[in-house]
């Protein structure tokens, strides 16, 4: 039985919760039990913050784990990345005060810059060839500059509204991150299956994301046009309907030309359109 960490609470909780209903594996909520079996798929979950998922999956304490990946960045512990996941997008960047004229990188140079997130900041310093002081804090870590903590901060954005509230802003995207699926290396043969069972259902419903499963009704003498239009998978599915003059076309269509390519069906005489909501899709 494959053992897997996922965040017991928190931001990346609710989104891992339905990826694994989505995949038919129903597991009870993290209540006070740390660990909980699923059915659905020989899986036993177990619950953790965030911070230690990356550890647990580097020693074995579970085979697989779900979390982001600026947690196993900044762990530095060697893990099998399996599949980013699509969700809990996040980048960690660098800011400074707002009066600050920044012209560059170079303006890091022997400054302090508080962050959670020291050895990736350390890396990227490294990297660029700037010296500055790393300070280690665990949260709050925006307050810093303005109690004289440090002349900069290193920190998780996504809206900006954050930094904006504490008279920062942002200067430099330095790391982005998203939920992935880690193994721990070396897995046994028949773990490494279940594993890969487990990336096959996943990729299956991420890849259904993003996609409408549409269906219509077309005069047939239209057929060639509309098959024209439509990119789908392969090509669309053609059916014939009771009126010989007209057919039934179904097909998969992306979210963000869905609208434009119902209009242009729409002129070309189908009717009946009906879009449904797309719950896998293995490809
Ligand atoms: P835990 O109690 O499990 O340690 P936490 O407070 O450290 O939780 P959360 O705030 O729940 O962490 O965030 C978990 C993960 O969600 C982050 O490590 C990051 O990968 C991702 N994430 C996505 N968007 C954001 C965001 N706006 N702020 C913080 N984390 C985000
Ligand atoms: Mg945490």
């Amino acid at each position: 039985m494959l053992r897997i960490a996922i965040q017991a609470k928190g931001r990346l909780n609710e989104d891992t919760m339905s990826l694994l209903n989505d995949a038919g594996i129903e597991v009870a909520p993290a209540k006070r039990k740390l660990v909980a079996k699923a059915s659905g798929f020989p899986i036993e979950v177990l619950y953790l913050r965030d911070d230690d998922i990356p550890q647990a999956v580097h020693i074995g304490v579970a085979d697989a784990g779900i979390v982001g990946l600026n947690e196993v960045a900044e762990r530095e512990m060697k893990l099998h990345e399996v599949m980013r996941l699509g969700f809990g997008h996040c980048r960690i960047s660098l800011a400074v005060p707002k009066a600050v004229d920044y012209t560059g990188l170079e303006w890091f140079r022997g400054k302090c810059v508080a962050t959670s997130y020291p050895n990736i900041l350390s890396r990227f310093f490294y990297e660029q060839g700037i010296d500055a002081d790393i300070y280690e804090i665990a949260g709050s870590v925006e307050i810093a500059p303005a109690v004289g903590l440090a002349d900069a901060i290193f920190d998780i954005v996504s809206s900006g509204g954050t930094l904006i509230q504490n008279g920062l802003k942002e200067v430099e995207q330095v790391f982005h991150s998203e939920a992935v699926l880690v193994a721990t290396p070396g897995l046994s043969s028949s773990k490494l299956e279940e594993v890969e069972k487990l990336k096959f259902r996943f990729t299956s419903i991420t890849s259904s994301r993003g996609y409408k499963y549409v269906l219509m009704n077309l005069p047939r003498q239209q057929v060639d046009a509309a098959v024209k239009l439509i990119p789908g998978m392969r090509s669309p599915t053609i059916l014939p309907l009771a009126d010989p003059d007209w057919c039934s076309l179904h097909t998969v269509l992306g979210e963000d030309v869905l609208w434009e390519k119902i209009e242009q069906l729409k002129a070309l005489g189908a009717e009946g359109i009906l879009v449904l909501n797309l719950e896998n899709m293995i490809v």
